[in-house]
């Protein structure tokens, strides 16, 4: 077995689920036990290691491997430590099954983990490392809930030429994701009894007519503007709640949208342009912002020398656009040029039995040392 695979397996037995999923005290919660089995590591092969704490008893993990003489670039290997839960125990139990290795965060995200210190690691075992770029690689916590790690991050403001954030694209270079708003709409009306409906104003079927609206006329407005990677932006009504009981007209009445965004796209015109769809069918409600934090699009230039350069090594022509939300933007929003990168399929993240393809494990490990092997 190969050190990457030999090291996946190790990860994906130590759980580290984020807590924001799991009741308090639960074993299988939090990023500190993979955090320290890597801080150990880390010191073995004489790498530098910091950790920058964001919320109790969750750090982001910081590792440097410096040049051979001085600094003058930089590259950020940047996955998430944290995994979503599992109903089944078996799930934190790595299972090799013929070129598969099954077990939560697999694919999402310890397999970038993995190879991205794989990688790292190799360099440092060689006399003929990078003489003037500085590696960084950083375990962010919490991505799958709120991203506090990448937010903490980026508030260090550390400068960089790259930054590669682990998620699985199967090892192709993303220069493209969108964002993300939750948008919440509220209808309100007027309270009556139900056994006399005329004398009030029914938020339910206010809203009702609204979310028609949105799920027609707004979302085949989104389907006109396409961005090259990207395809279009969606929206998509997640949960409803209004009323009472029967016999009272429901004076008020929300439903909680998810609104996947193209670069440039903010609340403040999403918002003018919804309620402007909505007023052309004569129809009023609220729209606010519910998340508290930014999401945003990410768009890196693909012609960056470094990003061409990494392609380069994938044998990647084009780059490629994917619709999910991750910590990339984050750092992008920091000043860091940021792509996304990691071994493994997104169409088994997240799933009941999450695995991940060796040969892709490994291709990973390859592809990441023979880049950063090349680097000035
Ligand atoms: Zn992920």
């Amino acid at each position: 077995m190969s050190q990457a695979v030999q090291l996946l397996r190790d990860l994906i037995a130590l759980p580290s689920v984020n807590a924001a999923f799991l009741p308090p005290g639960d074993p299988h919660a939090g990023e500190a036990k993979v955090a320290d089995y890597l801080a150990k590591r880390a010191a073995k092969t004489r790498l530098d290691v910091e950790r920058q704490p964001v919320a109790p008893g969750s750090d982001n993990l910081i590792v440097r491997l410096s040049p051979l003489g001085q600094a003058r670039h930089r590259i950020v290997l940047a996955p998430h430590l944290d995994t979503v839960g599992g109903d089944d125990p078996k799930i934190y139990r790595p299972t090799k099954k013929g070129n598969k290795l099954h077990g939560r965060g697999a694919c999402d995200t310890k397999g970038s983990v993995a190879a991205m210190f794989r990688a790292i690691e190799n360099v440092a075992g060689r006399k003929k490392r990078p003489s003037e770029t500085e590696i960084v690689f950083v375990g962010l916590m919490d991505e799958e809930c709120n991203q506090t790690g990448s937010r903490a991050f980026a508030k260090l403001r550390m400068k960089a030429d790259l930054a590669l954030v682990g998620e699985p694209t199967r090892c192709k270079v993303v220069t493209a994701h969108k964002g993300d708003l939750w948008l919440r709409l509220i209808a309100t009306g007027k309270a009556a009894h139900g056994a006399r409906p005329e004398l009030g104003r029914n938020a339910i079927h206010s809203l009702a007519q609204c979310i028609v609206a949105i799920e027609t006329d707004y979302a085949a407005l989104l389907r006109k503007r396409r961005h090259p990677l990207l395809g279009h932006a969606t929206i998509n009504t997640g949960t409803i709640r209004g009323g009472a009981q029967p016999n009272i007209v429901p004076d008020h009445c929300e439903a909680d949208l998810d609104r996947r965004t193209l670069p440039g796209e903010t609340f403040a015109n999403i918002r003018r342009e919804l309620l402007g769809v909505l007023a052309r069918r004569g129809l009023k409600a609220k729209l606010i912002d519910v998340k508290g934090f930014t999401c945003p699009a990410l768009e890196t230039d693909p012609g960056l020398p470094w990003v061409r350069d990494f392609m380069r090594v994938g044998r990647q022509k084009k780059p490629i656009g994917v619709d999910y939300y991750c910590d990339a933007a984050n750092l992008a929003a920091a000043g860091i040029p940021t792509v996304v990168w990691g071994p493994g399929d997104i169409a088994q993240a997240h799933t009941a039995d999450e695995w991940i393809a060796l040969e892709q494990l490994e291709r990973g490990t390859g592809m990441l040392t023979r880049f950063l092997l090349s680097l000035p």
